[in-house]
């Protein structure tokens, strides 16, 4: 479902000096580039032109749609702590969110042909995206990596920091749909 876009697509950079594309598993040069993170303004992830393609036609979907619908898709993804937000910086957070949830999405998509099932809905790919595992998972693999994110992110060890508490929230979520998931399996 690539869908050809009417802008032509010009690598940002020579491809022979072109990172590789950001897409897990994929060995193309990276010449296009796409913005980031929430964090980071200004800051690129390159993608191969396939990819680059993909992203943005992710783009293109959410940009035929309503503000409502997209929060909508934004509440259903993101999970944790919603500050109040003034209209201004509501919207800017509501971009990176959207940024953020597009690129699982997109690292989900490729979870998915190297063989998830493909009935496995997008909440499962990007719970798979959080854990930063991929599909067939077992109980144990899951467990795993789920102590070692918890090491990571775990509030004790990052008093304070808001981004890693909300992370924790995402990962303990995460952790507990892809557990059920095989219980149900
Ligand atoms: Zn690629």
């Amino acid at each position: 479902m690539v869908s050809k876009s009417k802008k032509d697509f010009i690598p940002h950079i020579e491809l022979e000096k072109a990172p590789p594309c950001n897409v897990a598993g994929c060995v193309e040069p990276g010449g296009y580039k796409a913005p980031k993170s929430r964090d980071t303004l200004g800051e690129y992830q390159w993608f191969c032109l396939e990819h680059i393609r993909q992203y943005n036609s992710q783009w293109d979907y959410f940009a035929g749609r309503g503000a409502d619908e997209i929060e909508e898709f934004v509440k259903e993804s993101v999970t944790g702590h919603r500050p109040t937000w003034s209209r201004e910086s509501r919207i800017r957070d509501q971009y990176h969110k959207l940024q953020d949830v597009l690129y699982e999405f997109l690292s989900g998509t490729q979870t998915r042909e190297r063989g998830a099932p493909p009935n496995m809905n997008g909440k499962m790919r990007r719970a798979m995206a959080t854990m930063d595992i991929e599909y067939p998972y077992t109980e144990q693999s899951l467990k795993a990596q789920y102590r070692t994110l918890v090491k990571k992110f775990h509030p004790d060890v990052n008093k304070g920091d808001k981004k890693a508490e909300e992370r924790f929230k995402q990962i303990s979520t995460a952790y507990t749909l892809l557990s059920e998931y095989l219980k149900s399996s």
